[in-house]
């Protein structure tokens, strides 16, 4: 009997901060340019930054439990 170990991540990346409507940059994974932003503001696709993850944890083969989650948007000029 074979074991398949499925990765499977799910961000939630809904917070105004992981969406910047105003500036489309490359991806930081390099695939095109995005509008979404992750947690540390780098320009990143929702699921570029999922399978990242999904990847890591196979890699290693332990759970890891990241907190994506940005604090609510800064005004302007703020950053
Ligand atoms: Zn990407």
């Amino acid at each position: 009997m074979s074991t398949q170990l499925i990765v499977k991540v799910h961000l939630d990346w809904t917070a105004p901060g992981h969406y910047d409507d105003e500036h489309s940059l490359p991806c930081r994974l390099g695939d095109g340019p995005t509008k979404m932003r992750d947690s540390q503001d780098r320009p990143c696709h929702l699921k570029c930054a999922e399978d990242e993850i999904a990847r890591e944890l196979y890699g290693r083969g332990q759970v890891l439990i990241a907190d994506e989650r940005v604090a609510p948007a800064r005004p302007r000029g703020d950053r």
